[in-house]
């Protein structure tokens, strides 16, 4: 890999190498531009080149070298409802490794819908929230969506529904097979006059661009792909970006502030090493791809007399509009054994219920998901339905019979955007580098709980038309922090009412470029990731035309 001292003013500092980072490492590297790539995790990989552990305890009690998913209790960060409130230990973990959240995500790649870019425009704005138009439109963002998903390697079938985004090309590879919750899924929707889809996973059905198909090992989410089945940006962008002889990739580097000289640019970035030792990298331009919680974080922190309420922050807004993601659930017992744990997390998707219905009384929609998810310890110790003996012969009995005859329905909505739901930073904790802890603040919309509810109602009705027999729907509430997070540097037009523009430079610092899941404006149906990716695509055309062009630091 090519090596740079932190003294060479590289093009690119790219902070975060995940489903965004990733993307922009390789655009760039292959573009010719000189980039470091500065990660906080690792390379995850228990010693073997993309050798993920399957063991399940050494995946969630991880040596800090293996480790794919970032430690609440170093990296602190607490959690209120509302500013009332004091501020609690949270529990907000995402991917912290190189990859990002692709490398243990279920994979569930989903585009947004047309009207998802312009919902005030469609549905309305809604009192209270900060519902408001992206500043582009599906016809824009749609070839970087088939960019992405022939770049990385989606499966899935192309269908002509209302329901499901129009596509101008195939998948590249045929859907994953129908797992058993998917073909239960197909008899409750023949029922109930629903439509079923084979959703669009990130999980190659068959070998693809030198990489194995999926072997259906059953140990999905929430571990790495040991055979590069999952296309992570880990397996398909950063590989092409070392080889390009452009990029290096510095790993255990977390970044705790983006330094700007006097003129307003950006002049590199401070990081600590794995020895937490300070080091300046000197860069042309940055990219900021640190996922929506931390790329706010990072830039509150990155104050100075110029930037007092935080780098590119003039409008106020950064940090705001955080959408963490809503769900509904429920599981259900079947006659007959389904054996759902194996194979992949999930892939049949009931999609009726995306688009929001007024008749409904509310705003909201989702996709509901059939799935089968636990590992064996995790079942041991969470997967039991209520009732079911927890010790003896039985919790044998019981764990032998509902590991193999369940089936969950697992519903991913809307989330309104609310000014008040937001990261910053907390004024008392600090995580083990001394620097300000995360704060989330966040409490649903009422219409967020109507809608949650009533995909809970509906999943124990297409659990009843499968055939379960003991059903158990945990009730709805609000989500404390996450992995599917959104919002806090939204895109927009207006410098008074975004943080970034429709081509992701930041409106106050012409070198500065927010790339990830903050940017979204709206939150799609939940499952942000393949918008993200082809957003990072098309961010990358338009940053390379600025390289070539010598509009980098100028606007
Ligand atoms: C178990 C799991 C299942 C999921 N399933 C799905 C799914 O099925 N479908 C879907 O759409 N989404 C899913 N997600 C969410 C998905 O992973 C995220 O939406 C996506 O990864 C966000 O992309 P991003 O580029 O914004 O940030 P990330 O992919 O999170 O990348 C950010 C990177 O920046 C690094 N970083 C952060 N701060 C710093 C710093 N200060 N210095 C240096 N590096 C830093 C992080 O370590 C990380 O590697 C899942 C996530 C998890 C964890
Ligand atoms: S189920 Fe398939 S994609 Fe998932 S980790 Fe196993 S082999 Fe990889």
């Amino acid at each position: 890999m090519r090596q740079f001292t932190p003294t060479t003013e590289v093009d690119f500092v790219i902070i975060g190498s995940g489903a965004a980072g990733g993307i922009m490492a390789k655009q760039l590297s292959i573009a010719g531009l000189k980039v470091v790539v500065l990660e906080q995790g690792g390379w995850g990989k228990y010693g073997h080149e993309q050798d993920y552990t399957k063991d399940e305890w050494l995946n969630d009690n991880p040596n800090d070298a293996d480790r794919l998913m970032s430690d609440p209790s170093r990296q602190r960060n607490t959690f209120r409802r509302s500013d009332k409130d004091k501020a609690t230990a949270g529990s907000h973990s995402y991917g912290c490794v190189v990859g990002g959240g692709t490398v243990t995500y279920g994979g569930s790649s989903w585009r947004h819908l047309p009207y998802e870019f312009n919902e005030a425009t469609h549905v309305g704005t809604i009192a209270g929230t900060g519902m408001a138009d992206w500043p582009i439109t599906y016809e824009e963002i749609e070839p970087y969506y088939t960019k992405a998903e022939w770049e990385l390697g989606i499966a899935g079938q192309r269908v002509n529904s209302p329901f499901v985004a129009p596509m101008s090309q195939d998948y590249p590879v045929p859907p994953m097979p129908l797992k058993a919750s998917g073909a239960l899924f197909k008899v409750a929707a023949s029922k109930l006059g629903l439509t079923v889809v084979e959703g669009a996973v990130a999980i190659i059905s068959k070998p693809y661009m030198g990489r194995s198909g999926c072997v259906n090992c059953g140990m999905c989410s929430g571990f790495g792909c040991h055979v590069k089945a999952r296309s992570s940006t880990a397996v398909t962008m950063i590989p092409a970006a070392i080889k390009s002889g452009n990029c290096e990739v510095r790993t255990n580097s977390y970044v705790r502030e983006i330094s700007t000289d006097a003129t307003g640019r950006v002049t590199g970035v401070t990081y600590f090493d794995a020895n937490k030792r300070e080091i300046f990298q000197r860069a042309k331009a940055v990219v900021l791809s640190a996922n929506a919680g931390e790329s706010a974080r990072l830039l509150l922190m990155s104050k100075s007399a110029r930037f007092p309420n935080g780098l590119a922050n003039s409008s106020g807004i950064v940090g705001k509009y955080l959408m963490l993601g809503g769900g509904a659930s429920a599981s259900g017992l079947l006659e007959h054994p389904l054996n759902d744990y194996k194979g992949i997390v999930t892939g049949a998707g009931i999609v009726d219920y995306v688009p929001s219905d007024p008749k409904r009384g509310f705003y909201g929609g989702g996709r509901m998901t059939a799935r089968g998810f636990d590992t064996p310890i995790n079942y041991a110790l969470r997967g039991l339905l209520p009732g079911a003996p927890r010790w003896g012969a039985g919790y044998k009995k019981a764990l032998q019979e509902e590991a193999t005859h369940k089936m969950t329905v697992s519903c991913f909505v809307t989330q309104l955007p609310l000014e008040t739901n937001r990261v910053d930073l907390d004024p008392e904790v600090k995580d083990d580098w001394g620097l300000p802890a995360m704060r989330i603040t966040s409490t649903s919309h009422p219409d967020d709980i109507k809608n949650m509810e009533f995909f809970r109602q509906k999943s124990i009705e297409v659990l009843e038309a499968a055939g379960a027999k003991r059903i158990f729907a945990p009730p709805v509430g609000d989500s404390r922090g996450g992995a599917h997070n959104r919002g806090t540097c939204r895109m927009g037009n207006d410098p008074k009412t975004s943080v970034v523009n429709k081509f992701h430079r930041a409106h106050d610092v012409p070198n500065l470029f927010i790339v990830d899941g903050s940017n979204l404006v709206t939150g799609g149906r939940n499952h942000p990731t393949m918008t993200i990716q082809a957003l990072a695509f098309r961010a990358a055309e338009n940053i390379v035309k600025a390289a070539k062009a010598g509009t980098l630091t100028r606007l």
